[in-house]
């Protein structure tokens, strides 16, 4: 089917991007990578090698360099190409200070990238949001279960820079295609918190947190929860989407389930018993208290106590995902951390 197929993979040094990288490989597409500085190629093709059954596939992914926030060379990079899948967008550790610097890549790299695709005759686009672009929004009853109809609101109070930069980058590409490119065919994947094996030890923002239960160093860990998925799937479900119609038109929640970080913590202590590892929950008046210290505890204060859960049943449905259980996900990410020394 897709043999003759190229995409332009922006983002392609992400984690997550790599692994979309691979599978397009795998699939017979043709990839013109995205990345930011030339240099990275080496890295990207490096992660990929080891996994293509047939090593000639390397001959069919290609780089070019593009910047979310400039308009330089994104014309050439669509040209040709057949499809778009745009990931790239910024995932900073913290949230930063002022909420500009993540809002403007997402959004205006978006608008670039469907600027571009639109100009090269590009009418098929797949583009990485979030739950965060789903889940977050005042008032909703405790207990509901987030779905595609479900959107963050950029205007909420407590919404975080990041989920107001995937929010409005999302719908700035609904937006786009509604008014300017109504030809276009656009399906947009929603995943949760990515975990899963890295292709290389760039092993991205999402798995910080298993390092940091695998490393022990906290005496308790703090109540707050998780919607998770695997890297493998979320990168299916980029791929599965290009020959899917079905899913045009639509957002997709990539979510395998929830877990507690406390939950999280003992699985891996079970699956790790040597390590030492804390599964003991911090106080919530502990966790407030260290925030006025610690920028990692003020991150986790506004999470505590809240379960957000997200429904995959569209998902399932359209591309007939079945996805790793969480546990496997959470012990097989941790077992690549630990064989490669990243913890
Ligand atoms: P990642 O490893 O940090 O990848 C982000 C990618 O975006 C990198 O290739 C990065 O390039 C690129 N990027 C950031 N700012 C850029 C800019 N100004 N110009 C050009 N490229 C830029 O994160 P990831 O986890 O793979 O995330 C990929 C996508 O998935 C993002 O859209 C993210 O919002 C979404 N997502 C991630 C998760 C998760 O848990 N990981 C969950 C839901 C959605 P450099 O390598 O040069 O920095």
């Amino acid at each position: 089917m897709s043999a003759a197929r190229s995409v332009l993979l922006t983002g392609a040094s992400g984690y997550i991007a790599k692994h979309i990288a691979l599978q397009l490989l795998e699939e017979g597409y043709t990839v013109r990578g995205s990345v930011r500085a030339t240099d990275r190629e080496h890295e990207i093709a490096d992660a990929v090698r080891p996994h293509l059954s047939d090593p000639a596939a390397e001959s069919r992914l290609r780089f070019v360099e593009l910047d979310l926030m400039s308009d330089s060379g994104w014309t050439e990079a669509a040209e040709g190409m057949d499809v778009l899948v745009h990931t790239a967008s910024p995932l900073p550790l913290e949230q930063p200070q002022n909420e500009d610097d993540i809002i403007r890549p997402a959004v205006d790299g978006t608008l670039r990238a469907l600027r571009a695709a639109k100009a090269a005759g590009i009418t098929r686009v797949v583009l990485t949001s979030s739950i965060a672009a789903v889940g977050e929004s005042g008032g909703m009853p405790a207990g509901r279960i987030y779905d595609e109809s479900d959107w963050s609101d950029p205007d909420w109070p407590e919404i975080t820079p990041y989920a107001k930069s995937k929010t409005l980058a999302e719908r700035a590409a609904w937006d786009f295609v509604r008014t300017q490119a109504p030809d276009m065919h656009l399906t947009v994947i929603n995943p949760g918190l990515v975990i899963g094996p890295p292709l290389d030890g760039h092993i991205g923002t999402s798995l910080a947190l298993v390092q940091r239960i695998l490393r022990a160093k906290d005496p308790a860990v703090p109540n707050i929860g998780f919607a998770l998925v695997d890297v493998r799937d979320i990168a299916a479900m980029h791929v599965r989407a290009i020959a899917t119609p079905q899913s045009i038109g639509a957002r997709h929640l990539g979510v395998s389930g929830f877990l507690w970080f406390p939950e999280m913590a003992a699985v891996l202590a079970a699956r790790y018993p040597d390590r030492g590892i804390v599964t003991r929950r911090a106080p919530n008046a502990a966790v407030r208290m260290l925030a006025q210290v610690d920028s990692a505890a003020r991150t986790a204060v506004p999470l505590l106590d809240i379960r957000r859960e997200f429904t995959s049943a569209r998902t399932r449905e359209v591309f007939g995902m079945d996805f790793i259980p969480v546990d496997e996900a959470l012990c097989a990410t941790a077992q690549f951390l630990i064989e490669n020394g990243l913890v």
